[in-house]
């Protein structure tokens, strides 16, 4: 099969009419019609075998989260997915693989009304790398630099999930097989918070979200917005889902790995954002109305830096540094 059957394959739909898109893929550009007046949001980001997923991951499931990952930066900034293409390098024609990873891919983007529109593929190592395209209205976009001192510190759904099943995988930590199964779901299978960044339109003081691990991710909208900030690390540490399972070798609740997955773990795929507390209504009413949990985990304080305390408010130690490709 030759490189344009492929695409003729397993990456060309018919158009959905009355969409955003004007042109799809087969001519030399995509033509994109955002609803008049509003911004275009952008976003790219690239998967790498060995670096972000194992060589034999599921292909469904690679599909699945190369999109994610990317509708996760619009719901970041309060956008509308609109369209994506995809830039594929692969070592060969593999149909099994492409089907899987085509089926994954075009599942969610269904899923969130954002179409294929073009791309480009090549022979090399393997390598996916996608770029969305969003609409938000002009003034409207959430940012990293609105936080200001006084304003809540809010995460939705659950944190470090992801990174015990990495731990797991990789032979650190023992965990029973339904939970490893769910927890590898978190890892594989993220769920990008589109519906709740739209939401937080107008309400959230500053967003980002969580892919690096939350303190480090967290220390991006303090340093964009000049403030610091105050987390309970009692809350943050029972935002993981498989929390009943982590123990070390006494059989003990292991306080220590909790949070470092829930603190530093990374591909987490959850908004971090904050709001003044005369907005907790509109907040929950955002959680509420976008079916997502969000928890307040902390405060934004004038002074920078970031400040960990327990139950009790005694200070933690900060040694949760979050994952960084070039350290
Ligand atoms: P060009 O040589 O003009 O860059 P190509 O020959 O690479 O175009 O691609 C032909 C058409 O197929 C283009 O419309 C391009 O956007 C689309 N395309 C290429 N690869 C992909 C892909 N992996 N997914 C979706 N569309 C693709
Ligand atoms: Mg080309």
């Amino acid at each position: 099969m030759g490189e344009f059957d492929l695409i003729a394959r397993y990456f060309t739909r018919p158009m959905r009419p009355g969409g955003a898109v004007a042109l799809g893929v087969g001519d030399d550009c995509a033509l994109l019609a955002p609803a008049p007046g509003m911004q275009l949001a952008v976003s790219s980001d690239m998967l790498v075998e060995g670096r972000h997923f194992f060589a034999d991951v599921d292909p469904e499931a690679l599909g699945h989260k190369a999109l994610a990952v990317n509708l996760s930066d619009l719901a970041a900034c309060g956008a509308k997915p609109l369209a994506f293409t995809l830039a594929l390098s692969l070592p060969r024609v593999d149909e099994a693989w492409l089907a899987g990873f085509s089926h994954g891919l075009l599942a969610l983007a269904d899923a969130h009304g954002c179409e294929l529109v073009g791309g480009d593929t090549t022979q090399g190592p393997l390598n996916i790398c996608i770029t969305v395209f969003g609409e938000v209205p002009p003034g409207q976009a959430l940012l990293r630099s609105g936080a200001r001192p006084g304003d809540d510190i809010y995460v939705s759904g659950t944190l470090g999930d992801a990174r015990l099943a990495l731990e797991a995988l990789q032979g650190h930590v023992t965990l029973p097989a339904d939970v490893l199964a769910r927890a590898r779901l978190r890892l594989e299978r993220p769920t990008p918070r589109v519906a709740l960044g739209l939401a937080l339109r107008g309400v959230a003081s500053s967003a980002m979200d969580v892919s690096d691990g939350l303190l480090g991710d967290l220390s991006h909208i303090l340093k964009a917005s000049g403030v610091g900030a105050r987390i309970d690390t009692c809350i943050t540490s029972n935002l993981i889902a498989s929390g009943a399972y982590i123990s070390g070798t006494t059989g003990q609740f292991d306080q220590e790995l909790a949070l470092q997955c829930t603190l530093a773990g990374g591909d987490d795929y959850e908004l971090a954002f904050t709001a003044p507390p005369t907005r907790r209504n509109a907040v929950a009413a955002a959680s509420q109305a976008s079916d997502t949990p969000i928890t307040r985990i902390g405060t934004v304080l004038s002074e920078p830096g970031l400040q960990l305390v327990n139950a009790h408010g005694q200070p933690v130690n900060n040694r949760y540094a979050s994952f960084d490709h070039f350290r």
